[in-house]
C-alpha cells in the first residue's frame, strides 16, 4: 500500500537551530554582537505562558538573548506601548514580539502597529504584510508560521512554480500570509474559508495543500488528489482516553487517510510547529545582521 513521504519538521528545525547557532557564534567572534529578542506577554493564559516559555527557551539554546516582560491582566494599553516603545529603541533588542492573544480591553491592531517595522520579527506590522502582497516590494519579515511551511516545502525539493496551492484558512497570521508567500514563488493559489462551498472540490485540485483551520481531520482522503503534497499546520487537542493527559493533538487533515493519498505530509505534533520557532530565531538573526550590517 502507497504511503506518503513524512516529512519531519522536528529534524529540520533542528537543522537550522545548528545553522542559526553557528551564525550567531561568528557574529558574537566577528563583531562582538549578540542577537536580543524581546517577548511581551500580558495576563495569564497558560497556553501562551507555554508558547513564550518554548520561545525563551529555543533563544537559549543558539545563544540568542531574550528579554521577558510579564505584564498582568489588568495592566494598561499604555504600559505595553511603553515597554514597546522601550524596546523599539533599545540597541541591543533586535526582535520585539507581542504573545498574542492580548487581553480583550486592549486593542490589538495599535500595539502590533507600536511595534517599529525594523524589529518586527513576527511579520504582523501591517506595513510588512502590504509588502509582502505587492509585487517588487520586499517585507523585512514573513510570519513565521507560514515561513515555516514555505521553507518545508523548500528543504524537502518540493516545486512550487506553477503549481495549484490551495490554502485552507485565510487568518491574518498563517492562511493569508502563507498564500501571499505561495503566490510570490510563483504557484496559482486558492484560498478555502468557512463560506466556501464545497471546500473538497477546490482541494481536489491542489498540487499543495496548506491547512490551517483549527477543525480536527476536517481535510479527508477524498480531498486530496493523488500525489499532492500536504502540509498540515492545524494543533487540535481532541479526547484520547490512552494518553495520561487525557487528550492528544491532531492537525487538520486526517493523516491515517491522508498519508495513502498524498506524496508527502507533515505529521501533528512534529510537522510545522518545530519551524515556527524555528523561522522566529532565524528572523531574529537576520534582523540583528541587518542593524549591523554584518554578512
Ligand atoms: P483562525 O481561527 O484565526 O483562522 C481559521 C481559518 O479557518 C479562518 O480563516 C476560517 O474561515 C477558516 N475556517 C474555519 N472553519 C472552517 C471550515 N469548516 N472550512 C473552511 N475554513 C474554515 O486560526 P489560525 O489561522 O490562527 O490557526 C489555524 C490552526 O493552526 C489552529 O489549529 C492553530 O492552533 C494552528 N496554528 C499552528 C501554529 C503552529 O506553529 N503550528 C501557529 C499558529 C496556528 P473564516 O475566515 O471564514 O472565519
Amino acid at each position: 500500500e502507497a504511503c506518503a513521504k513524512v516529512i519531519d519538521g522536528k529534524y529540520i528545525a533542528k537543522q537550522i537551530r545548528d545553522e542559526i547557532s553557528a551564525e550567531v557564534s561568528r557574529m558574537k567572534e566577528v563583531i562582538g554582537v549578540v542577537p536580543g529578542l524581546a517577548v511581551i506577554l500580558v495576563g495569564d493564559r497558560k497556553d501562551s505562558a507555554t508558547y513564550v516559555r518554548n520561545k525563551k527557551k529555543a533563544c537559549e539554546s543558539v545563544g540568542i538573548n531574550s528579554f521577558e516582560v510579564h505584564l498582568p491582566t489588568d495592566s494598561k494599553e499604555e504600559d505595553v506601548l511603553k515597554f514597546i516603545s522601550g524596546f523599539n529603541d533599545d540597541p541591543s533588542v533586535h526582535g520585539i514580539l507581542v504573545q498574542l492573544p492580548l487581553p480583550s480591553h486592549m486593542n490589538e491592531q495599535s500595539i502590533l502597529n507600536a511595534v517599529t517595522i525594523e524589529k518586527d520579527v513576527d511579520g504582523f506590522h501591517p506595513l510588512n504584510i502590504g509588502r509582502l502582497a505587492m509585487r517588487g516590494r520586499e517585507p523585512l519579515f514573513v510570519p513565521c508560521t507560514p515561513k515555516g511551511c514555505i521553507e518545508l516545502l523548500h528543504r524537502y525539493g518540493v516545486g512550487i512554480k506553477g503549481k495549484r496551492a490551495v490554502v485552507i484558512g485565510r487568518s491574518n497570521i498563517v492562511g493569508m500570509p502563507a498564500a501571499l508567500l505561495l503566490q510570490r514563488e510563483d504557484a496559482t493559489i486558492s484560498i478555502v474559508h468557512s463560506r466556501t462551498q464545497n471546500p473538497e472540490e477546490i482541494t481536489r485540485e491542489a498540487d499543495i495543500i496548506i491547512a490551517a483551520v483549527g477543525q480536527a481531520n476536517m481535510v479527508r482522503g477524498t480531498w486530496i488528489k493523488p500525489g499532492a503534497v500536504i502540509i498540515d499546520v492545524g494543533i487540535n487537542p481532541v479526547e484520547d482516553p490512552k494518553s495520561s493527559r487525557g487528550y492528544k493533538l491532531v492537525g487538520d487533515v486526517c493523516y491515517e487517510e491522508a498519508c495513502k493519498v498524498a506524496s508527502a505530509i507533515t505529521p501533528v505534533p512534529g510537522g510545522v510547529g518545530p519551524m515556527t520557532i524555528a523561522m522566529l530565531l532565524s528572523n531574529t538573526l537576520t534582523s540583528a545582521k541587518r542593524a549591523h550590517n554584518f554578512q
